[in-house]
């Protein structure tokens, strides 16, 4: 699936118009312009000539009297700017005005419903701003930053895992309404928290759905503009490949399924950077990034069912997105730590609290990748709605040895007992482990801006395990 949003002007030679067409194509959107006479160069030459046209906009014949030339031009647009109307200080005759604006305006919402055109933006008097401020705000400010996300409904699956929760809380802070699949919506030691979070009275409502389970699925992810997908057991260790492998495949293939049926445009990926790191033919030198792949065969000699579910899922998500046109953005995240929303601990924050609880006489000497549970939630919620975003991301922001990790931890909290001892723990750990020394986080930060700090990380995990009494 190619990359980039596409969107619709309608009236795009007009003042206010070509500002926006000029300011879309400057971001990289693919542009489909509706004019009334295309080959009028006095009317709508400046369009042609905007920078960045390049193959990137494309000019319809199209009247918003004539409710057939709008369907093609709104056609595959994830968002249609309806502009068109004529402005005149006065009009003798009412219709010159009221035609247009009213039943122009019925046939543009016409066309994207019969086209599934899910967003449409529209324009008011603003006053005597600048246009090009006007449109600047309107770009950066309202479109691209989710201001009128209100109008905007996102689906997360598997909403009560550590992430997701993270994802539904910070959706919810933007204004979005969210729809958010559990197993089971009564049980309240595990989900209770979702419905707590400031906002979800009025815009969440939990959906009982298993990704097993085709059908329940598909009333989650209706009326949604992109849905998250991010449940997948995840366990330092599966003895059954099945445990995580059926749930990553069949889940993947059943989520992507129902978003096809219901015409869902955008799909934000959770996979990991355990599908990057597993390859033991690559040099120990190799920079890691977003063209490491882990290699399945060694997944599965070495059974690393959890790697092995995370790699073909990956594979799976993108292959599927291409084959139903839905553009899909992936976060690989590596060792995800910081606060917890949800009442019990999970595997990945679990490793901090078995540093500090005396469980441990030993620590590997080994480099854990590491990043901050917010700036994750923070990347998949870019992946959508950063219209440049595509492909694949490596989601990580430091690698600190366990030895250093420990140092850090009992300078903050000397009161618990912590291991001692470094060792390995095996061949496996020592020649797979220990390769997030040198990595590239490039790509990652053109979505997210910077990382939240290694030591507040650490301190803000402890802070929430001792706050929910779990340490
Ligand atoms: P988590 O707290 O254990 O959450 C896992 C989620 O998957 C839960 O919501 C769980 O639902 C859901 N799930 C599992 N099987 C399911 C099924 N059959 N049907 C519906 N939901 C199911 O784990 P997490 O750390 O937030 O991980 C979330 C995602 O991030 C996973 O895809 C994981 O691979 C990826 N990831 C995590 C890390 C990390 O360090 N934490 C790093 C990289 C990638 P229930 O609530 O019903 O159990």
């Amino acid at each position: 699936m190619e990359g980039g949003r596409r969107a619709c002007v309608i009236g795009a030679g007009g003042f206010i118009a070509s500002w926006i067409v000029a300011k879309l194509l400057d971001r990289g959107y693919k542009v489909h312009g509706t004019v009334r006479d295309p080959d009028d160069d006095e009317k709508n030459g400046h369009l042609k000539k905007l920078p960045g046209v390049g193959e990137r906009l494309s000019l319809f014949r199209a009247d918003v009297l004539d409710y057939e030339s709008l369907v093609p031009a709104v056609r595959g647009c994830d968002v249609v700017f309806h502009t068109a109307c004529p402005v005149a200080p006065n009009f003798e005759d009412p219709d010159a005005v009221l035609k247009p604006a009213v039943d122009g305006t019925r046939n543009v919402m016409e066309a994207c419903h019969k086209e599934n055109i899910k967003r449409v933006e529209t324009h008011n008097h603003y006053g005597h701003y600048t246009i090009s401020t006007i449109m600047t705000i309107f770009l950066e400010r309202v479109y691209c930053r989710g201001f009128f996300a209100s109008m905007e409904r996102a689906c997360v699956i598997g909403a009560g895992g550590f992430i997701a929760s993270w994802i539904v809380a910070k959706l919810l802070d933007r204004g979005y309404t969210v729809h958010g699949t559990v197993r089971d919506p009564d049980d309240d030691e595990k989900y209770g928290h979702l419905k707590k979070l400031p906002g979800a009275s009025e815009r969440l409502s939990l959906f009982r759905a298993d990704v097993l389970d085709y059908d329940s699925l598909v009333p989650a992810v209706r009326g949604c503009h992109v849905v998250f997908h991010t449940a997948c057991p995840v366990a330092h260790k599966f003895e059954d490949p099945d445990a995580v492998l059926k749930p990553a495949m069949d889940g993947t293939r059943n989520v992507m399924e129902a978003c096809h049926k219901e015409n869902v445009k955008r799909v934000v990926f959770t996979s990991s950077g355990a599908a990057m790191i597993f390859d033991p033919n690559r040099s120990r030198d190799q920079i890691i990034d977003e063209s490491c792949w882990s290699d399945p065969e060694a997944c599965r000699k070495y059974q690393q069912w959890y790697r092995l579910a995370k790699t073909e899922s990956e594979k799976l998500v993108s292959k599927l997105g291409d084959e139903f046109g839905i553009h899909v953005v992936v976060i690989c995240p590596v060792w995800v730590l910081g606060p917890i929303l949800q009442s019990k601990i999970n595997a990945s924050v679990g490793l901090v609290a078995t540093l500090m609880n005396g469980s441990k006489t030993s620590y590997p000497n080994i480099y854990f990748a590491l990043v901050d549970v917010r700036d994750v939630a923070e990347a998949h919620i870019a992946g959508y709605e950063d219209p440049n975003a595509s492909g694949r991301y490596f989601c990580i922001a430091c690698s600190k040895l366990c030895k250093e990790m420990i140092e850090t931890l009992k300078e903050n909290f000397p009161q618990y007992s912590y291991p001692e001892k470094c060792e390995t723990e095996g061949d496996l750990f020592e020649k797979f482990m220990n390769l997030f020394e040198k990595f590239s986080n490039k790509k990652i930060l053109s979505l997210i801006k910077e990382f939240i700090p290694y030591e507040k990380m650490l301190v803000d995990t402890v802070a929430s395990l001792q706050e929910k009494g779990l340490l």
